[in-house]
């Protein structure tokens, strides 16, 4: 049977990547990785999970935890969600909040719900890869989300029409961004608000690592900067998607999203079509072990990671030679590298990986139009001090070398 023949025109932009099969390489025992920007394993609340999941299966709460339960996702929990995002200046109530299984599914939706074929999505140039795989299943046409030049929506807008396309969302992750680390400042937030404004389209934004700061000055979210302006969440236009992979433990897949109630709406209809609810008793797990120990938790997080990020940035002063030039991220798990003229990530990773034995990501999977060759992402997340020393001692020596 040639199943190829009669897959839907969405999956031809579906591919598994080359650099996903040389990173199944890492197992390993010999390479130094900085390619999964995955938690360190070590640092999940286990016991916490444990005591909570116990807690779920208890007689008078059993048969809740192993039921079906509502599309929107469980009500205690959702109501931290509404308190944490009051800290954060988010002013929203539990029916302004929906939980996905992780952001990622938050993301999907998003794109289900906005994208016909050919419709405009504006995204960073580079962005996270996963947004590109869901969004690129609903067949959009990219654009160059750009902050810091002047390009005004009107160009943004023209360019669309001239495609026969229209600018249906901006999609942004603003603090400690997948790939780059970088974060988006105050004026930047406030002009992409006024963009959205001006294209009448929808901000989504990806708060995955926001919680991770571990210096600098702390950014308003950008729904906190645009309700300061507009007063209600439904007067919004941002779509803001969390998620406590980064903080509690990603295999459990709970995140959130927080907009205004229509567009919740919508989602729920979508999640009942898909999924019909995240797991219950994780969502419950999830909620006993926020409740208990959230801040507590990601302040610990926030010392290991910290760390991990300086002896990285130091070990790139100390090693890398001319011509290269990284981020310096104020939070999250990553660093990003830009290679001297001409030389190719993707070659370079094949090279590492046979004299050096370090990994890293390529970067140019992060790009819509297929640029970045010359890129390359590092996390620090999931290696100890030695390890980062050691391994980007190698890298700088390798880069020295070609
Ligand atoms: N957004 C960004 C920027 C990410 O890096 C990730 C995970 N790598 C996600 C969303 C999805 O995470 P999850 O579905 O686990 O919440």
């Amino acid at each position: 049977m040639q199943f190829d023949q009669i897959y839907a025109s969405r999956n031809t932009r579906m591919k598994a990547s080359e650099i996903r099969e040389l990173l199944k390489l890492l197992d390993q025992p010999d390479i130094i990785s900085f390619a999964g920007g995955i938690p360190d394993p070590a640092l999940f609340p286990a016991d916490e999970f444990a005591d909570a999941f116990k807690n779920a299966l208890t007689p008078e709460r059993q048969a809740m935890a192993l039921q079906y339960s509502v599309s929107e996702g469980y009500l205690p929990l959702r109501d931290w969600i509404v308190e944490e995002m009051a800290k954060i200046g988010i002013a929203c109530d539990a029916n302004n909040v929906l939980i996905t299984s992780g952001s990622q599914q938050a993301l999907d939706y998003l794109g289900k719900l906005f994208l016909s074929p050919g419709d405009t999505a504006l995204v960073g140039w580079p962005t996270y890869l996963g947004a590109l795989a869901a969004f690129n299943a609903y067949e959009p046409r990219y654009d160059r989300l750009s902050l810091k030049g002047n390009r005004t929506a009107e160009s943004y807008a023209e360019d669309a029409a001239d495609a026969g396309s229209a600018v249906k969302f901006a999609y942004l992750s603003p603090d400690f961004a997948n790939p780059t680390g970088e974060t988006l400042d105050r004026a930047g937030r406030l002009r992409l608000l006024e963009l959205a404004d001006s294209l009448e389209c929808a901000v989504i934004e990806d708060a995955a690592y926001q919680s991770l700061r571990y210096d600098g000055e702390v950014v308003p979210p950008v729904l906190a900067l645009e309700q300061e302006r507009k007063g209600s969440i439904e007067d919004c236009r941002t779509i803001y998607c969390g998620s406590f992979s980064k903080t509690l433990s990603p295999g459990l897949r709970i995140g959130w999203a927080v907009a205004a109630k229509p567009v919740i709406t919508q989602m729920v209809l979508l999640k009942q079509a898909a999924d019909l609810h995240s797991s219950t008793i994780n969502q419950m797990a999830v909620h006993g072990v926020a409740e208990a120990r959230f801040d507590v938790h990601v302040a610990q997080l926030h010392v290991v990671y910290q760390r991990r990020r300086d002896v990285m940035l130091a070990a790139l002063e100390e090693h890398m030679p001319e011509g290269v030039s990284w981020t310096r991220p104020e939070g999250g798990m990553f660093v990003w590298m830009t290679l001297p003229d001409r030389m190719d990530g993707a070659q370079l990773l094949a090279r590492s990986l046979e004299t050096e034995r370090v990994a890293f990501v390529p970067g140019q999977a992060f790009f819509a139009d297929g640029s970045g060759q010359d890129t390359i992402r590092l996390s620090f997340s999931n290696s100890n001090h030695a390890a980062i020393e050691d391994g980007i001692a190698r890298l700088g020596r390798l880069l020295g070398s070609v």
